[in-house]
């Protein structure tokens, strides 16, 4: 590396320290009101920061600007303008307007909009998030925005996050003000996602068309060895993943993403990177960007990255630990267990609100990381189990029970534990092990969601996260607002809802039978999939929740259901089509081919005249025959199947019969050709084995 990373580090960043080098006094007070305040953008200096903006862009070697949107595919959207204006004489001048900074048009009748925006009116704006810096990616000024129709709808994942986060900053304000923080003025939520994937060498990817159209495989039989040892997790890194990994942090560091940590994880060929945690939307911008960039950077290197939650049966697939907190201005984690009484007691309340929201709002939480891909994982003993439940370590549960029976903490003989700001014990720092089969879990001063999917924006359950704490805050502010002895009520408070929502913390082992049964007693949902947990969306519950806080409108709801429901039933076809088009064509030849060899050397041997035995030959070949013809009726199972789905016109009735039925008979089929992958000769079957994939980075 020829730059200290200290100076490469943002180099490909509009960002403060740019901001302020290059914008006039006035005009960069005002973007950072902006940036800020939330107060709105004027022209006059939008103009400014735009000509400022693109005259570094130009330095940088860029020729165009995109508004740079996430809609609700899940992946990033771009258009590319350039900036040039023609000028007489033949000549072309680089201009950029402030309205070009702060609005843009993409022609978005290509986007999923669930019926949202019709489309006779199909175009859609861009609004720059000024909270989000500017960066150039591709020789293209990037200007992160939010996208939504014109009647003012979101059509993407970055409004309602920006909603949820107002949301919550006003709601905890308000309990702020209780406990006499005048000094505060916003709370922000702050996320560290750790990112999962999976490095492949390209040559394999290329043969594979399961995994080119869909991501992941869809058969093949398990190699000799997959994460039995345990040797791949932390193990040292391959030469070729290391020189990835090196320029994947170089490439992200450019673009002010805040890479840290990064290590082998337990399966063959899975690596996790961690970066440090953000403000929740540029940690969403941020991830997006990482995602993007282990795709290219891997190209660069003759590797394929694989992002999708299962990749490979049989090992384990990939997912993102979404870790969650709420922060001041003032520099305080309100999820830190103070050092003084005061501090304890409000520590509790904020403790209590995002107990109490995971357990009223569990289903919401399960859609949030709800898609096909994650259907394989949850519940798979690999992830967190699609049950919601949340992991609180030994010592701050047992001071939950103790609030709860009304028992002291410390010592038995002492008072009572009270949670006024005189009586409460300091709070230890978590020093239990992890529980990593927990989907929501305490570490010491932040909740860590586990049952993310590793291919999906991390927006979705921070929005979730978001509104729904919001909401218990607001609750728990207007009750204390109102009481004439301030301990006593919060006293009270907390009692009264650990007492009520006890039944969502569990510390057990999450992936065991037992838990199934105890959690169904305890009358926890348990939504096993994408199509059993999506209709929760928008019921009233849900539909209340979201308006209330003004984070979803009822047909931003309704919208994103029907796209959601679309999406599971879109992969869910895409998936059988691949799998009836490779069986049908390559893996039957396979098989045939098979037959004819072994028909023909039990007829060579017969015809010698030497008296062989050709048992073996006969056995396989009975093998061999029975499975094809297995093979062919599944397939034409499947097909059958899949003519009858697309005469199914309602979404949740098409997503349903893709789960019932589809699924059924993918699984039914997979089940025949890694028979016969295990049967028939390398040299004759079609594809890449799972231990040529898995080890094919050398
Ligand atoms: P693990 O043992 O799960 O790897 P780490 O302590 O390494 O846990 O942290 C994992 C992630 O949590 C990192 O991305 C880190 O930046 C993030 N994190 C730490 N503190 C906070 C916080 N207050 N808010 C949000 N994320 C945080
Ligand atoms: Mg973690």
């Amino acid at each position: 590396m020829t730059m200290h990373v200290t100076e490469l580090f943002g180099s490909k960043v509009f960002n403060d320290k740019v901001m302020k080098e290059r914008l006039p006094k006035e005009t960069y007070k005002a973007l950072k009101k902006t940036i800020e305040d939330g107060e709105e953008l004027k022209l006059d200096v939008a103009n400014v920061v735009a000509h400022a903006m693109k005259d570094w862009a130009i330095e940088q070697g860029a020729t165009h600007f995109t508004h740079w949107f996430q809609p609700m595919t899940g992946v990033t959207a771009e258009k590319h303008d350039s900036f040039i204006q023609p000028e007489d004489g033949g000549k072309v001048i680089m201009s950029f307007s402030g309205k070009e900074l702060v609005k843009g048009e993409p022609d978005a009748s290509s986007f999923p909009s669930g019926g949202l925006r019709a489309t006779f009116e199909a175009r859609g704006y861009t609004a720059w998030d000024p909270t989000s810096y500017a960066f150039i990616k591709d020789d293209s000024l990037c200007i992160p925005t939010a996208f939504c129709s014109y009647s003012g709808e979101a059509l993407d994942k970055k409004t309602p996050l920006l909603r949820s986060m107002q949301a919550l900053d006003k709601q905890a304000v308000r309990i702020l003000k209780l406990f006499g923080n005048e000094d505060v003025k916003r709370v922000i939520t702050t996320v560290g996602p750790e990112q999962e994937y999976f490095l492949i060498d390209s040559e394999m990817y290329n043969k594979r068309p399961d995994l080119i159209y869909t991501g992941r495989t869809l058969f093949g039989a398990k190699p000799p060895k997959g994460q039995e040892l345990d040797d791949h997790y932390f193990g040292s890194l391959k030469p070729r993943v290391s020189a990835f990994m090196k320029e994947l942090d170089e490439e992200l560091w450019k673009l002010g993403v805040l890479a840290k940590t990064k290590h082998n994880e337990v399966a063959p060929a899975q690596h996790e990177l961690a970066p440090v945690f953000s403000t929740t939307n540029v940690a969403t911008d941020h991830n997006q960007l990482t995602m993007e960039m282990m795709k290219i950077v891997a190209q660069r290197h003759g590797m394929t990255c694989l992002l999708h939650e299962k990749p490979f049966a049989g090992v384990n697939g990939s997912g993102k630990h979404n870790n969650w907190s709420l922060s001041t201005d003032t520099g305080m984690n309100l999820l830190e267990p103070g050092a003084t009484p005061s501090q304890n007691a409000q520590f509790i309340l904020f403790l209590t609100a995002v107990i109490k929201a995971v357990d009223e709002y569990q289903e919401l939480l399960r859609i949030s990381v709800a898609s096909a891909g994650n259907d394989h994982r949850l519940g798979a003993n690999e992830a967190p189990p699609a049950i919601i439940s949340m992991f609180l370590g030994d010592e701050l549960e047992a001071i939950v029970e103790s609030i709860i029976d009304g028992t002291d903490y410390v010592d038995k003989k002492k008072k009572l534990m009270s949670i006024g700001a005189t009586v409460l014990p300091p709070i230890p720092q978590d020093t239990t092990d992890r529980n990593r089969t927990s989907p929501f879990a305490f570490t010491g001063n932040k909740f860590e969601f586990r049952s993310l999917g590793s291919a999906a924006s991390i927006s979705g359950p921070n929005i979730v996260l978001n509104t729904i704490v919001a909401e218990e805050l607001d609750k728990f502010a207007t009750e204390l607002e109102k009481a004439k002895d301030f301990d006593k009520a919060l006293n009270k408070l907390v009692k009264r809802e650990l007492t009520a929502h006890r039944r969502i913390i569990f510390n057990g082992n999450g992936y065991s039978e037992d838990w199934l049964v105890e959690a169904k007693k305890r009358g926890l949902a348990n939504l096993k999939t994408t199509v059993d947990a999506l209709p929760h969306f928008i019921n009233k519950k849900s539909v209340d929740v979201f308006t209330k806080h003004k984070v979803f409108t009822k047909g931003e709801l309704e919208s994103r259901y029907d796209i959601e429901l679309e999406k599971y039933a879109k992969v869910l076809d895409i998936e059988a089509l691949t799998m009836v088009s490779m069986a049908k064509k390559d893996i039957m030849a396979a098989a045939c081919d098979y037959e004819t060899i072994l028909s023909e050397t039990i007829n060579a041997k017969k015809s010698t005249g030497v008296k062989l035995s050709t048992k073996v030959e006969e056995k396989k070949l009975v093998s061999a025959s029975e499975l094809t013809e297995k093979l062919d009726s599944g397939i034409e199972k499947l097909e059958k199947d899949i003519a009858k789905s697309k005469t199914i016109t309602d979404c949740l009735k098409l997503a349903s019969f893709h789960k019932d039925t589809i699924v059924e008979d993918m699984a039914e089929l997979r089940e025949v050709i890694d028979a016969l992958e295990v049967l028939v000769p390398a040299d004759v079957w079609p594809f890449p084995t799972y231990g040529e994939i898995l080890y094919s980075v050398k």
